[in-house]
This record gives structure tokens, C-alpha cells and sequence, in this order.
């Protein structure tokens, strides 16, 4: 009996295996064809809407033929044969050509016959039609019995299909491979099956594909789904299992440290949650395992703070810091910041020094040659016990005396990886990790994605925060709109604030680069951390800290979900924004560029004088999107904003209203008033809720994108189960797994377990370099 590991080959035959192995990532073995799962089901006699068919799909539907025609070619021999099919309502064309007659066909495709047709949908003279599309009718007689049991069921499965392999094709394939696989072991723990009342395996793939009705699918469904969140657990209940064995130098609180001075000359209340938060954090420092941590919070909750707190308690302990932040805008902000919050404290060594004191270092790939070496001599030799960078200071050579934390903030632009080479950077055992991220993310999310991680959260915001009202501006319908933004750009200049105004795009480039596609966003996103306009993400050795990640590498992006446009105009660019406004409604303001082509020290200078209050208006791309904290700034005006992803209109809108002051973001918009692109704004414009707004950013995207951008692989292991619907599951299999674990960590009373997250890891990694 073949096992699910077995070549296909064998089972169905040398033609279909070469056809299935065209489907999705390749189907090989019969366990990829069993786990190849219908994308729905069909109730048997039930026509398919034939109104929801778009352009370019491919499509397998039910329905009636109602008449038939056929015509010799005009100019050349042979012959149309025209179907039309119906779901009682609309109504598709079926096309046959042929080089003569095709009586054949129309003995075979008589009026009243239903059937399943499949293919690509295009348009043709107003009329929606399939060109040669696959059929197979129903009830006709022609089937064979096993077919005519396939048919006799309610449900009728509808695989995903291609051009060259048909949904009833691939079930006969899977038909066979039912009958002849061995299924006899089941992954699932039998108690963990009684407890939720899980079908067995074999069951449970019997009923997926060849349900006997909706409930029958529905369980299959969900013990299918238990296996996906079960195994995943498992793996990372394994994951964090072995880095509790790793060691770390405890680093407990010290009476009269720096953290004790801090807190005592700190101008504000700690927050309950950044509190608590540090209290958790606290107690993880003192341990003598690394702390794997994940600070959620919501934009503008003061993760920076709780994160400074850490820092200094591991300082007081004889331990360095490190601080890695995703772009040099950003680092260069938190070294001043820090500097700023610690004042005599970072002086360590310097006049006006307090007693007790450290030094805060800063490091990124461009800064000046002097500046480096200063920096990485200050690392080395223990001097400074806070070292702030960018992805600069993964580098081989950057060097510590004693890495006892490592803080990485705004985690989503930071892959496993980059985590890897700081950690061995540490003297001894292992440093302890915080990670925080930019955006919040459902619970469920963070367990997954950050699943080897535990999980704070921060979601209430420092009191005295004024708020942000948020207003959609329909550019195109209501122009006075947009004079109106400008004019409150004025007033808010004129009562001693300051705005920004963010563009998609840099702009300038030479002729023929503009970027003119949809998706201009994203290449604008791309050239911003590319540095060069088209650049393709990933790419290393870029400016702002050359993570290389376009900003849809990571949790956010928008561009691609509308479907709807077809042609864009290429979005609109910082530089000529700035251009007009400069000439225009905001003459005589003092105006200031930000993006990613300027030179570091020339985008620290403008970052400086915005923070200082030189610069009224900074028009810049979203360099400023994350972390950039200028209280003084009270209004965000966001150009072409359907351009851009709701979480990251969330954070971009988080940079104003932070410093008492109430906040303003107007999303200025062309988009179509009854669109997608309009819902997404008009719904960032009725929240101030990030959780929500993520949920909602990561309900309209496909699911692996959210996992794959996080962790490579992990996209192929999720198919029946979605993060947010099944949230409650998740939970449940987290515990159950968690439970195993701690029993049984190697799993040595589950063969079955071991083997499936075995193979399942080996197709993950196998994904992973082909993708490498
Ligand atoms: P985020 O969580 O988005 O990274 P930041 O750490 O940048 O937020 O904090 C935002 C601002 O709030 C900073 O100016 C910080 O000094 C200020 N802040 C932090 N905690 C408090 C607090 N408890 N009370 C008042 N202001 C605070
Ligand atoms: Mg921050």
C-alpha cells in the first residue's frame, strides 16, 4: 500500500501524474494530493451565479445548457459551435472551434443537459464566454460507475484546476488515491481527539473530498484544521522549549542604578501597562534563561520607554544594550532621544558627566568613517553600555564587551535570522531579547508569527493624549476640499505647529522610470528602502538602514488589493508636491524634503530641524512612518492615501498628537467614493483602534502573505486554517500542545505526530532554499 510520502506516479497513472504535478507547488506524492483540498463544493442540481464569473478566472461551474448553434468559419475551414449555458438567470457562452463539423459535440451537448464546465472567463462581445472549456455532464449516462457515485452524492467537490487539468480530473485522481493509500496513522494524539470530538485522520481526508454532506465536510474541516494549528504549535512549544535550556547571565535590578535615577527624574507617570509591562520584562531580566519577549503596543503607547527601562537595569548589572531599529531615520531619533532622556546619565567620561553614568553609542552602515570606529571601539571595550543601529550592527566585525539585551524594534521589517547574528554576539550563554513591534496584531497573529516569542501588551495610551481626528479628502470630487487642507496646514503652522505631508513616492527620477502601474506605492516603498527606483526587495545594501525590505515585505500594504483599476497614474511624488505647494498654497512656509535618495547625514539634518521647529512642513515618503516621534507636530496630511495599507495610515497618522495638542490627518484620495479603496480610508478615518484596523488589514489579505513575510516556509503549512476566524482553535491547540510538549518534548510516545511535523518541516526548508 503506497504512504503518503509515496510517488503519485504509480497510483494514478503516468498521464495525470504529470498534470498534477503542474498544480499549485507541484503535486508528487499522495499525501500532496490528499492535502490538496476542493476550494469549494457545489450542492448537487445547484446552478452556479453565473453574474459573480470576473475576467480571467479560471472556473469550474454548474449549469444548463439551454441552446446550441453552429457555423462554418468564415475565412477559413471548419466550424464554430456555440453552447449557451444558464443558471436559470445569466447566462455564458461556451466556444468550440474546430477544423470541420462537430456533430459529435452536439449530439453530445443537447439543450436540458446539466453539467460541469470549466474554464478561463473572458469577454467577447459583451458576452461572458469560455473558449474550450473542459466539461463533464451530469447524469448523461456516458459516466462511469464510479463517477455516477461521485455524482450521486449532494456535494459535488470543485478543485482548484488549470488549463491542463480539470476539478473532475483531479478528483478522480484523488478517488484513486483514497482507495489505494494507507492511512493508517493518525498525527492527532487519540486524547486530544475525544476531547474536542475529532474525526481520525483517514476519516477525516475521505470526508473532505467526497463529503456526504455538510456536516460530514464541516467536520473533516475542522479536524483538519486542528492538525495545521496543532502541528504548528507543537513545533514552536518545541522552539521555545529549547531556548529555556539555553543560559543566560541573570541581570537583576540594582539598588541606586541608573534605572532607580531614571525612574526618580522621569516627567511623567508610567502609564498602568508600561508599568506592568516593565515589572514582567523585569523579572525575565533576572532569570538565568534568555528572555524571548514580544512588547505589543498600541502606536504611541511608549514601548521606547519600557524598552530604556530594560536597558538600564541591564547596564546597572555590568551588561550592554543593544537597540536595532529598521531605518537610520529612526535609529538616529532614538540616539537622541536616549541621549536626551538620560542627559548627564549617557555622559559617561565627559564634562558635566554625572557620577554614575554610560555612554550611548550609535552605529549605521553610512555614517562617517571616524564616527564608526568611534562607535565600534565604544561597543567593544564596554564604554557604552547602550549601542543604538541599524542592521549595521548584525555586521560580523561590531563587537561587545558583554551583550546582555538586545531591544529590536519595529519587528516586522527583522527576520529570524537577523535575530540569530545578534544573539551570538553575546560573551557568555545567551542575551536575553525584546522585541517590540510597530503595529499591533491580533493575539492570535502574534502567537503564530511570533510564536517562539511570549506575548506583553501595551494598549492604552500615556493619559493627556490628545486625539487625532482623521477626515477622508476626495480630491478629485470635491477640489475646495484640498484648498481647505492646505489652508489648515496654514493655520496650524500660523498657531506655532507643524505638518507633514507624505507622498507614495520620491519622484525626480529620469524619464521613463516613473513608475506608471498599479502598485506605484509599493515601488515607491521599495526605492525608498532599495534606494533605486524598481529595485526588487531583499535587496541589502540599501540606504536607511538597508533592511531591504519593501514595506509590502512586511505587515503592511494596500496596493494590490485593488483589482478594480487597471490603469494608474503614477502616484504623486515628493518632490513635486513639494515643488507646488512651495509655489503655491504654502508659499512662504518653511518647507523641508525627507526620502531615501537624500544622504543619511542630510536626512538627519532635516529630521533635526523638523524636530527643532526650523521646518513648518516636511514633505517627505514614509521614512517617517515608523517611530519618528516630533511632539510639536500636530497635522498629517497623507497624499494619494488609498495608495497605502490601513495599518500603516494607522502608524503614519500615529506620528501626530503626541504632544497634547489636539491631532489632525486628512487622507487625501482620488479613489472612488462606493469603492474598496474608499471603504479602507473611510473605515481608518472611524477608528483610532489598531488592533482593529490590523484585523481589518489582514482580513483582506491572503493569509500566507502575513506568515510568509514573517517567517519563510510557513505559508505552505496553512490551508484550511485562517489566523483570525479560528482564533479560539488556536488557543486551544497552543495549550494541548504546550501540554504534549512539557509531557513528552521529543514525542516519543507519537510516532505518527513526529513523522508528519518531520515531513512537514522537510517541505518547509525545502520551500525555503528554493526560494533562497
Ligand atoms: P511608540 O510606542 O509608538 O513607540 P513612543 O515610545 O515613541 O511610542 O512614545 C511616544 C511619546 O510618548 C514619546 O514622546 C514619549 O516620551 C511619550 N511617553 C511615553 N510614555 C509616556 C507616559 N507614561 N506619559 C506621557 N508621555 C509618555
Ligand atoms: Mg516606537
Amino acid at each position: 500500500m503506497p504512504k503518503l510520502t509515496d510517488p503519485l506516479r504509480p497510483v494514478v497513472g503516468d498521464k495525470a501524474a504529470r498534470r498534477l504535478a503542474t498544480l499549485g507547488s507541484g503535486l508528487r506524492t499522495v499525501g500532496d494530493l490528499l492535502s490538496y483540498y476542493p476550494r469549494r463544493y457545489e450542492t448537487r442540481g445547484e446552478l452556479t451565479d453565473l453574474a459573480g464569473l470576473r475576467d480571467g478566472e479560471h472556473v469550474t461551474v454548474q449549469a444548463m445548457i439551454a441552446s446550441v448553434s453552429s457555423r462554418p468559419m468564415r475565412n477559413r475551414r471548419g466550424s464554430i459551435f456555440e453552447a449557451v449555458v444558464t443558471d436559470g438567470h445569466g447566462q455564458l457562452t461556451l466556444t468550440f472551434f474546430g477544423k470541420g463539423r462537430q456533430d459529435w459535440r452536439e449530439r453530445q451537448l443537447a439543450p436540458g443537459l446539466r453539467g460541469l464546465f470549466s474554464g478561463q472567463v473572458s469577454t467577447f462581445r459583451g458576452k461572458r464566454q469560455l473558449s474550450h472549456p473542459e466539461y463533464e455532464l451530469i447524469g448523461s449516462g456516458a459516466a462511469d460507475s464510479a463517477r455516477a457515485v461521485e455524482f450521486a452524492t449532494e456535494l459535488i467537490p470543485i478543485y482548484p484546476a488549470s488549463k491542463d487539468i480539470a476539478s473532475w480530473q483531479i478528483a478522480d485522481s484523488v478517488r484513486l488515491a483514497l482507495a489505494a493509500a494507507e492511512l493508517d496513522g493518525d498525527p492527532l494524539p487519540a486524547q486530544i481527539r475525544d476531547r474536542y470530538g475529532l474525526y481520525g485522520y483517514a476519516r477525516a481526508l475521505n470526508a473532505i473530498h467526497r463529503p456526504a454532506d455538510e456536516r460530514d465536510k464541516s467536520r473533516a474541516v475542522r479536524r483538519l484544521k486542528w492538525d495545521e494549528a496543532f502541528m504548528l504549535q507543537v513545533v514552536l512549544a518545541q522552539r521555545r522549549r529549547i531556548s529555556t535550556e539555553y543560559i543566560a547571565l541573570p541581570r537583576p535590578v540594582a539598588d541606586g542604578g541608573l534605572l532607580a535615577e531614571f525612574d526618580g527624574d522621569l516627567p511623567f507617570e508610567l502609564t498602568a501597562g508600561q508599568r506592568q509591562a516593565g515589572a514582567t520584562i523585569s523579572a525575565d531580566l533576572a532569570q538565568e534563561h534568555p528572555m524571548h519577549r514580544l512588547l505589543q503596543g498600541e502606536v504611541g503607547s511608549g514601548k521606547t520607554v519600557v524598552a530604556l527601562r530594560a536597558m538600564l537595569q541591564v547596564v546597572d548589572a555590568a551588561g550592554q544594550s543593544a537597540l536595532l531599529a529598521p531605518t537610520e531615520v529612526l535609529a538616529q531619533q532614538h540616539h537622541r532621544s536616549i541621549s536626551q532622556m538620560l542627559g548627564p546619565m549617557a555622559m559617561a567620561g565627559q564634562l558635566g558627566g554625572a557620577e554614575q553614568a554610560t555612554r550611548v553609542a550609535l552605529l549605521t552602515g553610512s555614517q562617517g568613517s571616524a564616527a564608526r570606529r568611534r562607535a565600534l571601539l565604544e561597543a567593544a571595550s564596554g564604554e557604552a553600555g547602550i549601542v543604538i543601529g541599524t542592521h549595521a550592527l548584525l555586521e560580523e566585525h561590531v563587537q561587545f564587551a558583554d551583550l546582555g539585551l538586545i531591544v529590536i524594534d519595529e519587528q516586522h521589517r527583522f527576520g529570524v535570522e537577523q535575530r540569530e547574528a545578534l544573539r551570538g554576539k553575546a560573551a557568555e550563554g545567551r542575551p536575553h531579547v525584546l522585541v517590540m513591534t510597530a503595529t499591533p496584531i491580533p493575539r492570535t497573529v502574534a502567537m503564530t508569527v511570533f510564536g517562539d516569542l511570549e506575548v506583553t501588551e501595551l494598549t492604552e495610551l500615556p493619559a493627556g493624549r490628545a486625539p487625532i481626528a482623521t477626515h477622508v479628502v476626495p480630491a478629485a470630487a470635491k477640489p475646495h476640499y484640498l484648498d481647505r487642507t492646505w489652508e489648515r496646514v496654514k493655520e496650524e503652522v500660523a498657531a506655532g505647529r507643524q505638518a507633514y505631508v507624505v507622498c507614495p513616492r520620491i519622484g525626480g527620477e529620469p524619464d521613463g522610470q516613473a513608475p506608471a502601474a498599479p502598485g506605484a506605492a509599493a515601488g515607491a516603498a521599495a526605492a525608498e528602502r532599495g534606494g533605486r527606483q524598481g529595485r526588487a526587495v531583499g535587496a541589502s545594501d540599501a540606504d536607511d538602514g538597508g533592511f531591504g525590505v519593501a514595506d509590502d515585505g512586511g505587515l503592511d500594504f494596500g496596493d494590490d488589493l485593488d483589482e478594480t483599476e487597471q490603469e494608474r497614474r503614477p502616484a504623486l511624488a515628493v518632490i513635486d508636491i513639494a515643488a507646488g505647494l512651495k509655489q503655491g498654497p504654502l508659499a512662504g512656509l518653511r518647507l523641508a524634503v525627507l526620502h531615501g535618495r537624500l544622504a543619511p547625514d542630510e536626512k538627519d539634518k532635516v529630521m533635526l530641524a523638523f524636530a527643532d521647529g526650523q521646518v513648518d512642513v516636511l514633505v517627505t515618503t514614509t521614512v517617517v512612518e515608523v517611530g519618528v516621534d516630533v511632539p510639536n507636530a500636530t497635522t498629517m496630511v497623507i497624499m494619494d492615501a488609498d495608495r497605502f495599507g490601513v495599518s500603516q495610515l494607522h502608524q503614519l497618522r500615529g506620528r501626530v498628537g503626541r504632544g497634547g495638542h489636539p491631532g489632525l490627518c486628512l487622507l487625501v484620495t482620488e479613489a472612488a467614493p462606493d469603492g474598496p479603496a474608499r471603504a479602507r480610508l473611510d473605515a481608518v478615518a472611524a477608528t483610532q483602534d489598531g488592533f482593529a484596523l490590523s484585523r481589518l488589514d489582514l482580513e483582506q489579505r491572503r493569509e500566507g502573505d502575513v506568515l510568509g513575510a514573517a517567517q519563510a516556509g510557513r505559508r505552505s503549512s496553512l490551508k484550511l486554517l485562517t489566523l483570525l476566524k479560528d482564533e479560539e482553535l488556536i488557543g486551544q491547540a497552543r495549550q494541548e500542545a504546550e501540554e504534549l510538549v512539557g509531557a513528552d518534548p521529543a514525542l516519543a510516545g507519537q510516532p505518527a505526530l513526529a513523522a508528519a511535523i518531520a515531513a512537514l518541516l522537510d517541505a518547509e526548508r525545502a520551500e525555503f532554499l528554493e526560494k533562497a
